[in-house]
């Protein structure tokens, strides 16, 4: 590490540097003073970080060298499908014609970037086996607003709104499933996971009624499963008259060989920033559009590009939930989204969820020795959920302590705690990009952890050691965070 880097974070750029040192020196003005209007005059002294070019420049090269991204490393987080995205597709959304279009410019003028929208709209409906999708939500949580939001206007058309009140979720669920129900006024009822890791089958006929909205099912489920039954799932479903929502959020699982249209889903959302490389670590950018079977299909957000004699266009469906924000949607990730679909191609596509699931079995199968896997097939899809119970049990190392552990082996750690049906869950997904070699030294690091766990469970405890910051007080860092810099006695 170089000067100043440990001490990152403790030490701002207010707290360096000396005063009347300049980063940048301007040259005085020799013309005539056109001083300005006493109101616009400060009466305090600015203060400002005073710096040399030098020490600004190694300041911010030491703060970026802090950060872990999927550039620098393997990035295990499961559900979450970091993948490496392909820097043509930055490439893409930056060419000027696409990034500096004003988004009031008239239709007849940006036909080029209407089309990217038109051809993406279609390419992902055959992707699904939908007939219908709107690109505006900004992430897969406003896209399953969406899709709910769809579904209760439906019922309202139908005229069954007032007693369709519930909508069914398994409890491995993501959390933005059962709270995207309550956002959209239903009730939420938990359907549990039975012991092969798909939803109880029992349970969920005995929750089925007509007072039932909506399921929605993750496919494959957050267990890195197949969801069994499910087109027997769908058969239920709609024979008492509800609708079936897709969480598509794992999608390179099963990129071109299975479709939510084909097993019976209604509705669905996928993420373009996931599972069609836009890169989103630290929450964002990202896009989450909706597809639906041509019975929702009136109900889509607004605005769809449409396409008639005149061209294409913006629409909006005749009986639309209306707009998710202003404008477009997130642009420059469809285009990343398109870009990545064009120079894949179909085969492509399938070569992602093959490369996928094999990276998951493969990591799956060295460590299983070594961890525990609750809920057990025998092989997993694109993710495979371990858990460290038997750390916490034999050596009293809990998830929390072998996720700090991994940073100081190198890794960032995977998603922990999550899906909250696995006790000390450890939710670790390769995905397609990593080659065998990131997936035997990832491997290499957890099962190093592992012994070290049994020889010394204090070093795991106590991790990250090697990090500028060790263990933050989680709960006071998202609730009140120190974030405002004061000089020294105020
Ligand atoms: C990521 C994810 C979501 C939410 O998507 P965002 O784009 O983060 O809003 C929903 N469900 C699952 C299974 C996910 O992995």
């Amino acid at each position: 590490m170089n000067v100043g880097e440990r001490d990152i974070g403790a030490r701002l750029a207010f707290d360096r540097g000396s005063p009347g040192r300049r980063a940048v020196s301007v040259p005085r003005w020799e013309g005539e003073a056109a001083p300005l209007p006493p109101a616009g005059l400060r009466r305090e002294r600015l203060r400002l970080p005073e710096l040399s070019q030098g020490e600004v420049v190694r300041y911010y090269t030491a703060l970026s060298r802090l950060n872990y991204g999927i550039d620098s490393g393997t990035y295990p987080l499961g559900s979450c499908t970091m993948k490496y995205n392909p820097k043509v597709d930055d490439l893409m959304a930056a060419l000027p014609g696409l990034a500096d279009a004003h988004p009031l410019e008239a239709e007849e003028r940006v036909q080029g970037i209407l089309r990217v929208g038109h051809e993406l709209q279609e390419a992902l409906c055959s992707l699904t086996g939908f007939a219908a999708s709107s690109l505006a939500p900004a992430a897969g949580a406003q896209g399953e607003l969406a899709g709910v939001l769809m579904v209760k206007r439906a019922l309202d058309d139908r005229g069954e709104l007032g007693r369709r009140r519930r909508v069914l979720v398994p409890d491995s669920a993501h959390g933005t499933n059962p709270a995207t129900a309550a956002m959209a006024g239903f009730t939420v009822t938990q359907i549990p996971t039975a012991s092969d890791g798909s939803m109880d089958g029992e349970a969920l006929e005995r929750e089925l009624d007509e007072s039932v909205a909506a399921a929605m099912v993750t496919m494959p489920n957050t267990l890195g499963l197949w969801e069994r039954g499910i087109d027997e799932v769908a058969a239920r479903v709609h024979a008492v008259g509800a609708y079936l929502y897709a969480d598509g959020a794992n999608l390179n699982a099963i990129l071109g060989r299975a479709r939510f249209g084909d097993l019976g889903f209604d509705v669905a959302h996928v993420n373009l920033h996931k599972s069609f490389s836009t890169p989103h670590g630290g929450g964002g950018p990202g896009a989450g559009p909706v597809l639906c079977g041509a019975e929702l299909a009136p109900y889509l957000p607004a605005p769809v590009v449409v396409s008639d004699e005149g061209g294409l266009r913006l629409g909006r469906p005749e009986r639309s939930i209306g707009r998710l924000q202003q404008f477009h949607g997130s642009y420059g990730v469809l285009v990343r989204a398109y870009a990545y679909l064009r120079s894949m191609g179909l085969d492509g596509l399938r070569a992602v969820s093959e490369h996928a699931v094999l990276n998951a079995n493969y990591l799956r199968a060295l460590l299983v020795d070594a961890y525990d896997l609750p809920y057990d097939r025998g092989r997993v899809l694109h993710e495979v959920v371990l858990a460290g119970t038997r750390q916490r049990r034999e050596h009293g190392v809990r998830t929390y302590d072998i996720a700090k552990r991994l940073i100081d082996h190198g890794f960032h750690p995977p998603t922990v705690y999550f899906p909250l049906i696995v006790e000390e869950a450890l939710m670790i997904e390769p995905t397609e990009t990593e080659p065998r070699e990131a997936v035997e030294a990832f491997a290499g690091a957890m099962l190093a952890i592992a012994a070290e766990a049994a020889s010394d469970p204090d070093l795991g405890r106590s991790a990250p050691c090697g990090a500028p910051i060790g263990r933050l007080s989680a709960a006071p860092a998202a609730r009140r965070p120190d974030l405002r810099w004061l000089p020294p006695g105020e």
